[in-house]
């Protein structure tokens, strides 16, 4: 089978978060980015993530192009791809529907510093809110590119989910999982004293050095 690899990372990526929790049903998707640049294996729409095969995963090229074939891409590959085309150092861009992280933006809460992993996701903000557009539309993915910037590994869109990116499959993921639980505690911690609080400025300075330089904490 041609682009194996990849085929298979989006399988284990579907299935990832799936048993995570960061989705229902078909809900979100994963693409990955062939070793050479030039091609993208992405989930297939509406396909139930128990039953998707790497045969199922189609393969494009950069402008959408199939170039091997599978079911029908997901609705949300014009996103995929506008930041793939975007941010070259993005080998896996992950899609969920995470809970938290949407109740922070139609709170319009910002998702604060308030865990050390996301000391290393500040961007300068670990996920900026990107305000509502409709789901596979170019309007979403242009906003998205815009409010990931440069060197952006993560954004919350309004009503809607997490979008994150790494330099691949497991390191998109860990990003999902740390955002969420980031999410997860703000909303906590505002039921339980009506703010979300981060960890003081002047330590996550502090923390940050630290980390850099790779010293122990
Ligand atoms: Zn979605």
């Amino acid at each position: 089978m041609e682009y194996q690899d990849i085929r298979e990372q989006v399988v284990q990526g579907c299935l990832a978060i799936q048993q995570k929790g960061l989705i229902r049903g078909t809900s979100g998707n994963v693409s990955v980015r062939s070793s050479d640049g030039t091609a993208v294996a992405i989930s297939p729409s509406g396909i139930p993530y128990e039953i998707l095969t790497p045969e199922m995963v189609p393969v494009v090229d950069l402008a959408g192009n199939i170039i091997s074939e599978g079911k029908k891409p997901s609705s949300e590959l014009p996103m995929h791809l506008m930041v793939m085309n975007a941010r070259p150092d993005a080998g896996c861009i992950i899609h969920t529907h995470s809970k938290f992280s949407i109740i922070l933006s139609i709170i319009g809460e910002k998702l604060p510093v308030n865990t050390i992993p996301l000391i290393m996701m500040m961007s300068p903000d670990p996920a900026p809110i990107v305000p509502f557009e409709f789901p596979g539309s170019p309007e979403l993915g242009a906003a998205v590119v815009e409010y990931l910037g440069d060197s952006g590994h993560a954004v919350i869109m309004e009503h809607h989910g997490l979008l994150t990116l790494g330099k691949d499959l497991g390191e998109a993921l860990t990003i999902a999982e740390y955002i969420e639980e980031g999410a997860e505690i703000a909303y906590y911690c505002r039921l339980a004293d009506g703010k979300a609080k981060g960890i003081p400025d002047d330590k996550v300075a502090e923390m940050m050095k630290i980390l850099m330089s790779g010293r122990a904490l």
